[in-house]
């Protein structure tokens, strides 16, 4: 019996991306391998927290690394690791009044929810949130007016929640960052870039392993020695409610190890899969498809399908082929205009082919 039997749930195609609320992604047989060895053998846990950082801070070309259960708790722990220093009485009494240097602050266009508000997993740490700038826009100097002596990090959101237009870059924090000795925590959960953010000078770099890293849920974190040491010690502390198992941080490790040899699909590999399923909904009456590349200039191909039928809309479309036994969810933001997009890097020929069955019997 399956798991969806047994429960009664819907099957879901997910042609939408790695959406958290359709449980993000799908592990390879390798990693699951490592999951049920990991899960089924014994080791000293300090041991294996240790020894995997390294082992994955050698592999991408950091001083240390730590895996932890999700960039949320990564964004909790750094802030609490940068705000403690690594003092056991901090650990123990995290929200001390002897600590008052517990300012991080953060451009305000990056204060978002991706599901939750960065703040509540600052707030978490123990960290007190000062919005840098405006809701629109913040220079180096909006940072800089914002800090004090009571300011104990930087934190940037790499992210496409976050606002783009008119706010710093990266390597413009990490600026300002080095010229007041502050540190600098990225948040770069969905990037797919592991050298990148690193490489330009942040101290803490968070990613979340079941995004672009299509790992078991955990994330990793990337970072200077003395940081991942700190919140490594929060295991004592706040982290304890953010355990993550020793198969999840040996399946992390295994998907990590075939991104960084394998990346990401290839452009010839997602048209490939594409070609034949545009094709097949083009024999649609009603349905008009063409292939897209992703709006923010990632190398992701998808199919836009411009839906115009007098009996049903983008919206109805969108609405039936999440009804029945199995659910089809799809990329919905230009739904307004008539237009639904499918992301099939998630998606198997076999799925892809219930997808255009499941359209021709809604549309005709
Ligand atoms: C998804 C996301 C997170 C949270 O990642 P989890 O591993 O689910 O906790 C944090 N920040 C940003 C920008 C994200 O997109």
């Amino acid at each position: 019996m399956t798991i969806h039997n047994k429960f009664k749930l819907q099957n879901v195609i997910n042609a939408s991306e790695k959406m958290t609320i359709l449980g993000v992604s799908r592990i390879s047989d390798s990693v699951a391998a490592a999951q049920k060895e990991a899960g089924q053998s014994f080791f000293v846990m300090e041991e294996l927290t240790k020894a995997t950082g390294h082992y994955l801070a050698d592999l991408i070309g950091a001083e240390n690394a730590t895996v932890l259960s999700s960039a949320s708790a990564g964004i909790a722990q750094s802030t609490a690791a940068i705000i403690g220093k690594g003092d056991l009485y901090h650990v123990y009494h995290p929200f001390t009044d002897r600590i008052t240097k517990r300012e991080i602050v953060i451009p305000k266009g990056h204060n978002v929810d991706y599901g939750t508000g960065v703040q509540v997993m600052v707030e978490l740490g123990g960290g007190k949130v000062i919005e840098a700038g405006w809701a629109n826009k913040c220079t180096q100097a909006d940072v800089e007016m914002e800090i004090t002596e009571n300011t104990a990090a930087l934190l940037y959101i790499k992210s496409h929640h976050a606002v783009q237009k008119s706010i710093l870059s990266v390597s413009e924090m990490v600026e300002v960052a080095k010229r007041n000795k502050l540190p600098l925590i990225v948040d770069a959960a969905a990037e797919e870039d592991l050298k990148k953010f690193y490489q330009m000078g942040a101290d803490l770099v968070i990613y979340s392993g079941a995004k672009a890293i299509e790992a078991p849920s955990s994330a990793l974190l990337l970072g200077k020695d003395q940081f991942i040491k700190w919140v490594q010690l929060q295991s004592k502390g706040i982290g304890r409610s953010m355990k993550i198992g020793k198969d999840n941080i040996v399946g992390l490790v295994t998907a990590i190890e075939e991104y960084v040899k394998n990346g990401l699909e290839s452009k010839e590999s997602q048209e490939n899969r594409l070609q034949p399923f545009i094709q097949g909904l083009n024999e649609i009456e009603g349905i008009k498809a063409t292939e897209v590349q992703d709006s923010a200039g990632r190398e992701i191909y998808r199919a836009s399908v411009r839906v115009s039928s007098d009996r049903k809309n983008a919206l109805d479309l969108i609405q039936d082929l999440k009804n029945g036994e199995t659910a089809v969810y799809t990329r919905e933001y230009q739904a307004n205009n008539g237009i639904i997009e499918f992301d099939v890097r998630s998606v198997s020929t076999d799925e892809l082919h219930q997808i255009i069955s499941k359209i021709r019997k809604i549309m005709e």
